[in-house]
């Protein structure tokens, strides 16, 4: 018989009304003869709520009992699920991250998924009921509730299928798929008909949080494909799936800006080897994800290393900076916290070039400084002021024309040239 996942975000649950029409989804595939599983977020901003409430009472909350108050949102969610579903008439039951042994490692407030013992969801499927799972929340070995990062629910929806060998994984939205660009920012953003695991895990992780990084991870590594689609229609959505050769015809395949990030600043360093090694290493000691990193050195031989991350994590960043003075005596330390990360992704950098240079020119033509430049084969980001993010996006999805070009993935052209990014 075969499996359906099907995940419903915040907005797609954010009251009674919604609750029933997804449960009512849900219910249409199982009256097709499908075994049903969900994976629910909380209701609406509950969780920006409860994040809000734990500022009211702490400085800086505790990490454990963070994730303790922030799992309470789903559970809420998946009880009224299943009261819902056995209200229509069908047999439903839910479950919390420690009752079906979602386990994780101890990283409270983002959490990696160690196993899934999927045999009691299974059972229940087995029995006939529609089994409501909690996203976003784990377990550890020792019983803590812990959570997988804000969006996480998609880290359960595809850690589901996979661990049920799910024929479709569905995750239902407030939009009707995935688009060029942030559709709430740039307006003539396009959905995609379907799109590849690196370049949705390149999106994901430049900004576009229809989806966690980790569960477009997920989903190549366990080939999963996701469908993403609007929970308030029946059109079809945005497949993700394996790149065809065809893919690499289009050259940018979308935009995506990342907001709310931060700079340290690090002066007066040593110039000799071993020194970077070492501040990265504390900084990855204390679960930091950093995410572009810059050397410079003086003529006076002082180097000067400036990182990025998350303004989430300025203040444990700087805590753990602050160590760093007992290895280098003269150290500065110095942040800024108004930065912006405007990005565009395609597979078909690899084989077409040009593409930094029209990048730029966009920037440039609107005076818009970049203040750091990072590539990858797929990817170029430019780091500038965060007020002109919103502008700086619509201004590259122009210059691709991906409101307007072709979008078809027509006959290959070009020769790729292995290994290496053209640009
Ligand atoms: P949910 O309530 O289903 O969890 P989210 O708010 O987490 O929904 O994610 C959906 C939102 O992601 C959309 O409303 C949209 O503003 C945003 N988004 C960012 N980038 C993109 C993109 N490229 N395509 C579609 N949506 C995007
Ligand atoms: N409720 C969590 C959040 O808002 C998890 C999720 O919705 O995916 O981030
Ligand atoms: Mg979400």
């Amino acid at each position: 018989m075969s499996i359906v996942v099907m995940k419903f975000g915040g907005s797609s649950v954010a009251d009674a009304d919604k609750i029933r029409a997804a449960a009512r989804r849900a219910i249409a595939a199982h009256e097709k003869g499908q075994q049903v599983a969900m994976v629910v977020s909380a209701m609406g901003d509950t969780t920006d709520d409860l994040e809000k409430l734990a500022y009211q009472v702490a400085a800086n909350p505790d990490k454990r009992e963070w994730d303790q108050l922030m799992v309470t949102g789903e559970q809420v969610t998946i009880s009224l699920m299943a009261m819902a579903l056995r209200d229509l008439g069908v047999p439903a039951i839910s479950f919390t991250a420690d009752q079906i042994g979602m386990v994780t490692d101890g990283v409270h407030t983002k959490a990696r998924l160690l196993r899934i013992n999927a045999r009691r969801i299974r059972r229940e499927l087995d029995e006939g009921k529609i089994v409501i799972i909690a996203g976003f929340q784990g377990v550890t070995a020792n019983g803590d509730m812990t959570t997988l990062g804000r969006g996480g629910s998609n880290v359960t929806l595809v850690a589901i299928a996979a661990a049920l060998k799910a024929q479709q994984c569905e995750n239902y939205t407030d939009v009707d798929g995935v688009y060029t660009a942030d559709p709430r920012i740039v307006p003539t953003a396009r959905k995609l008909a379907s799109i590849s695991y690196d370049e949705m895990l390149e999106l994901a992780s430049l900004g576009a949080n229809v989806l966690h990084n980790r569960a477009v991870e997920f989903a190549k590594k366990y080939r999963v494909p996701i469908h993403v689609r609007n929970s308030q229609n029946e059109n079809q959505g945005t497949l993700i799936v394996a790149e065809t050769a065809a893919m690499e015809n289009i050259v940018v395949r979308g935009a995506a800006l990342k907001d709310k990030l931060a700079r340290i600043t690090l002066r007066h360093l040593p110039d000799r080897p071993g020194v970077v090694a070492r501040i990265f290493h504390v900084i990855a000691e204390a679960d930091i994800v950093v995410d572009d990193i810059l050397q410079t050195v003086n003529p006076a031989g002082r180097a000067t290393v400036s990182f990025t991350i998350d303004l989430r994590e300025l203040n444990d960043a700087l805590t753990v900076c602050e160590r760093l003075k007992n290895d280098f005596t003269d150290l500065e330390i110095s942040h800024v916290t108004d930065l912006a990360k405007v990005s565009v992704v395609g597979v078909g950098m690899r084989v077409h070039t040009g593409v930094a240079e029209r990048m730029f020119k966009a920037l440039a033509d609107a005076k818009i400084n970049i203040e750091n430049i990072t590539t990858s084969e797929i990817k170029i980001s430019c780091i500038i002021d965060r007020e002109q993010g919103p502008e700086a996006l619509r201004l590259v999805h122009d210059a691709f024309d991906l409101g307007t070009g072709p979008l078809k993935e027509t006959r290959k052209r070009g020769k790729k040239r292995a290994g290496r990014a053209s640009k």
